[in-house]
């Protein structure tokens, strides 16, 4: 079985951006209001994400490590409607397969909280704890027993700008959540969780970039788009400068990109890029994201229709816009 949890976690966990990943996704999931990242060694060493969302019980606390062991869906038909970010529950599992892992959590309202270790996915027994409300998942030496994994991870940079590049998109999605993130004990990201969007676009792009960017937003039949784009293809951008959020998921979709783009270069010069960062919420059972646990690619049920909504979408903010 140890075998199967390692070859499931190279499913889930491709890198350290990848755990925080699924450790964010859980916070948000539980309803966190604030949620605190301590990252070390460029995750290697130590990833660390506290949340004050709703915590999980003592009785519960072993199963949430547990293979499949989900939460989030109640029936088969949920698969359908999904609200949660998570729901195959394999997350934690596969990470505490691959690491030296702890979670330390108290439910909202319990008197104590507990704590739960697996070491390469052995399990301690469940201990009382104390803490405060919330929930904080600790995952040191990651690949420590996965040597062959150890040996693909790039640079200590690459994976820093990785973490902080995620870090960074899920504060843009969730303005309204507070994000601390620390690499190496300095502070590379703090919101305020105000609900500023552009707020966050400034720390990001810098004020005089996120003063220009243009509003999108965009209705039709039940879809919806918002989000910002630049009014100019900008010179040093690429690709990764589109983000797509849709649900309050993070995807990566050529298609979609691609679809952006094109509205950019019916009515700018071609051959750059914009920068761009969209949320799209459309009725989930259009949405299939049960296509690869970390790939974080989506499937359409009407690809056509998402499209011409956000070509749409582009087009009409880019025509209102006089400099
Ligand atoms: P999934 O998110 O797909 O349900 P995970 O393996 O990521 O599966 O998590 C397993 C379960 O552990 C979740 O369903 C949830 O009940 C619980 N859990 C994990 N992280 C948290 C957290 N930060 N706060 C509260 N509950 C959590
Ligand atoms: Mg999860």
């Amino acid at each position: 079985d140890d075998v199967a949890s390692q070859i499931a976690a190279g499913e889930v966990v491709e890198r350290p951006a990848s755990v925080v990943k699924e450790l964010l996704e859980n916070s948000l999931d539980a309803g966190a209001r604030s949620i605190n990242i301590r990252i070390e060694g460029a995750g290697q060493r130590l990833i660390e994400v506290s949340d004050d969302g709703d915590g999980i019980s003592q009785g519960e606390l072993t199963l949430a490590v547990a293979r499949h062991a989900t939460s989030k869906l109640r029936t088969a038909e949920d698969l359908f409607h999904i609200t949660t970010l998570g729901f195959r529950g394999e997350a934690l599992a596969s990470i505490a397969s691959v690491s030296r892992f702890s979670i330390t959590t108290r439910r909202t309202g319990a008197e104590v909280g507990s704590h739960i270790r697996v070491e390469g996915g052995a399990a301690r027994p469940v201990e009382g704890a104390g803490g405060p409300e919330g929930t904080e998942v600790r995952v040191e030496d990651l690949f420590f027993n996965v040597p062959a994994r150890l040996k693909f991870l790039k640079h200590d940079s690459t994976e820093r700008g990785q973490i902080d590049g995620l870090v960074t998109r899920y504060a843009l999605a969730y303005p309204q959540v507070r994000f601390q993130l620390w690499q190496d004990n300095r502070a590379t990201l703090k919101t305020s969780g105000n609900g500023d969007r552009r707020e966050i676009l400034a720390q990001l792009y810098g004020i005089e970039i996120a003063r220009q960017l243009l509003e999108v937003n965009s209705d039709e039949d039940g879809r919806h788009m918002n989000g910002f784009i630049s009014p100019v293809a900008l010179t040093r951008s690429n690709r990764r400068d589109i983000t797509f959020f849709i649900n309050g998921r993070w995807v990566q979709s050529v298609p979609l990109t691609t679809a952006l783009v094109q509205a950019y270069h019916t009515l700018l010069m071609v051959g750059r890029f914009p920068l761009a960062v969209v949320f799209l919420n459309l009725p989930p059972e259009e949405v299939d994201v049960n296509v690869h646990p970390a790939k974080a690619e989506v499937r359409f049920r009407e690809p056509e229709r998402i499209f011409s909504l956000v070509q749409r979408g582009t087009r009409r903010a880019l025509l209102a816009y006089s400099p």
